[in-house]
């Protein structure tokens, strides 16, 4: 990187960074001050994340500030306060009450960006039981799939996913025993096996006092996904607060009276991270989006709303980089002060972009739904390296290591050195666990350290650098995506004998999802049959998971143990390096 590109961090600005003095904060910032700051349950009964967001604001000044923002897709605008949020959270939780949802059960919500999905957090999170957000674009399969994981007692949704997604499989969610709408008409619903939201809602006190909470209970499950086997339920305890609050303050330098806009889709950990906790703690307004993305919207909601913190992705930022800073030109976007994005690499181009678009540079940050929280970031007070994820924030301990062949792990000092990023155990949002799934939970630790699974290097200067992902995960459009969830589906396909699928580069998804199909005997490829399986994929998975490519070929690379080697499909794809191939089973595929 020469050093015309770097972004230098103006001082000359009204609102000091939060954090000033990185170094100095990296010296003397421990957790355990960090949990002072939050008020902790009345009585010293423990740590409550819905108490820490909203009703300790409540009994402060900032009672009747607007907490959250909704802007309708077809314009129409709804505002809560604290107070509000509050009543509306504790009607939530007398309702899983009455309906005997009780501390440590699952409660799902696929919502979309509606506040019903807020109030239904939060009014969870006080009741105690555990929040798991669904990803509305998911299609029946996924859905089934994970409430098989985690066995939730209820699920939360609208009437018109339940209607397309939910219904048609009700009968294999067994451990589902309410299931509440929310219409999207404000009429109330009268589905048979069905509770309307607003009735119930109406009916319930509006007085709940929180039960003792442990910092250490479980809060939300968020689903990620692996290379192999089902998808993973990674549980967070209550005393992530503590770092999404201290995050929020820090890497995205959030203010007293900031206009916060997070575009993350609610169904995954962005959204409830940094869409709910962190600016609920840090007592900002939050602006709720239900629209779609759209260029303009996007815009004119900046200038209308005088939005000053925006926390997007990179998917996005390349749509609006595409659609050229002209468009931008047209809106007055002069309250933006701070500008974040995480999920995907964010290209170093994008980030000079912005900088010349909008006066400030997208900051990019790293983390992922295992460390529940931001660690590496540009921060406001340093000098932004486009193309660089930052540093390790204050209390988060990074290192690149070597796995050895003994299952130890060693610590690569020298700088520019490509290895795992690894980060040293004992920051409160670190996941806790995978439900049902201790080994695998196990093995992401070694000798003191979580192995998150990405490649980095760090420079000389300590910022650290995106290189890839370890394994065949697929990041599209800033979701991840697990191989293995989308081939089961792909084999269900009565002409399918072997599915393999891997990411392909796309410049806007930074990776589609291309599919590579083997067929069985009998079977002919084609156009027809390569649309027909396309959608058999869709339908199961939901659009926004499914492959966009499919390639017919006569057998897939497979290992001598019969796995299937991605990296090669990837390899062949792309015309790369073939790599080791020294276990490719070679039988089969010169057969
Ligand atoms: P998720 O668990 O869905 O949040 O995805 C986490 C993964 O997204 C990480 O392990 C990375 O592979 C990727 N990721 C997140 N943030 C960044 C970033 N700033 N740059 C590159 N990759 C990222």
């Amino acid at each position: 990187m020469n050093h015309e590109s770097i972004i230098k961090s103006h001082h000359e600005r009204t609102v000091l960074p939060n954090l000033l003095d990185y170094e100095q904060a990296c010296r003397h910032f421990n957790w355990a001050e960090a949990l002072d700051e939050m008020n902790g349950l009345p009585g010293r009964t423990g740590l409550n994340i819905a108490f820490e967001a909203v009703d300790r604001h409540v009994i402060g000044p900032r009672r009747d500030q607007l907490a959250l923002r909704w802007l309708g897709r077809n314009d129409e605008v709804r505002d809560y306060t604290f107070t509000q949020l509050r009543g509306l959270s504790n009607h939530f939780a007398n309702v899983l009450r009455s309906l005997d949802i009780r501390e440590g059960d699952g409660v799902f919500a696929m919502l979309g960006r509606l506040p019903e999905l807020y109030v239904a957090a939060l009014g969870t999170l006080k009741n105690r039981s555990v929040f798991c957000p669904l990803y509305a674009a998911f299609g029946p399969e996924p859905i089934r799939a994970r409430v098989e994981i985690a066995q939730p007692r209820l699920l939360i949704t609208t009437e018109s996913l339940y209607r397309r997604k939910i219904a048609p499989i009700r009968d294999s969610l067994p451990s589902v025993r309410h299931i509440i709408l929310v219409s999207e008409d404000h009429q109330p619903t009268s589905m048979p096996g069905t509770h309307d939201y607003h009735s119930l809602i109406y009916d319930a006190s509006g007085q709940f006092t929180i039960g003792p909470t442990n910092g250490e209970d479980p809060a939300f499950i968020h689903f990620t996904s692996g290379t192999t086997g089902r998808p993973k339920a990674a549980v967070h305890a209550h005393e992530s607060v503590v770092a999404q609050y201290i995050t929020g303050r820090y890497a995205l330098d959030l203010h007293d009276g900031d206009i916060y806009w997070c575009t993350a889709d609610p169904g995954w950990v962005t959204g409830t991270a940094y869409g709910i906790i962190a600016p609920l703690t840090n007592g900002v307004t939050t602006i709720i989006d239900e629209a779609e993305f759209n260029v303009e919207r996007w815009y004119r909601i900046i200038e209308e709303q005088k939005v000053s913190v925006w926390y997007t992705a990179p998917t996005a930022i390349r749509m609006l980089m595409r659609a050229g800073s002209e468009v931008a030109q047209r809106y007055d976007l002069s309250s933006l002060r701070f500008l974040a994005s995480v999920g995907e690499p964010l290209n170093p181009e994008a980030v000079v972009w912005s900088h010349r678009t909008f006066g400030e540079p997208f900051h990019d940050n790293w983390w992922q739904t295992e460390t529940g929280g931001i660690m590496i970031a540009n921060l406001a007070a340093l000098d932004v390296h486009p193309g660089s994820m930052g540093k390790p924030l204050p209390g988060v301990e990074a290192a690149i290591v070597e796995r050895k062949p003994d299952g130890s792990i060693q610590i690569i000092n020298e700088p520019n050195v490509e290895g795992e990023l690894a980060l040293r155990s004992g920051w409160p949002s670190m996941f806790r666990g995978y439900l049902n799934d201790e080994e695998r939970y196990r093995q992401c630790f070694v000798d003191g350290y979580y192995l998150t699974g990405d490649l980095a290097r760090r420079d000389e200067e300590g910022g650290y650098w995106f290189v890839g992902r370890r394994d065949d995960v697929i990041k599209t459009s800033g979701h991840l995506v697990g191989p293995f969830e989308i081939e089961s589906v792909l084999l269900e396909h009565p002409a399918v004998a072997e599915a393999g699928v891997i990411g392909k580069p796309d410049p806007l998804a930074g990776e589609i999802i291309k599919a590579f199909v083997a067929l069985k005997p009998g079977s002919e490829p084609g156009d027809n049959l390569r649309r027909e399986i396309l959608g058999h994929a869709r339908t199961r998975l939901g659009a926004a998971i499914a492959p966009k490519e499919l390639d017919f070929v006569a057998e897939l690379p497979r290992t001598r143990s019969g796995k299937i080697m991605r990296r090669l499909l990837r390899a062949r794809e792309l015309g790369l390096p073939e790599g080791d191939i020294s276990t490719l089973e070679t039988q089969a595929t010169t057969d």
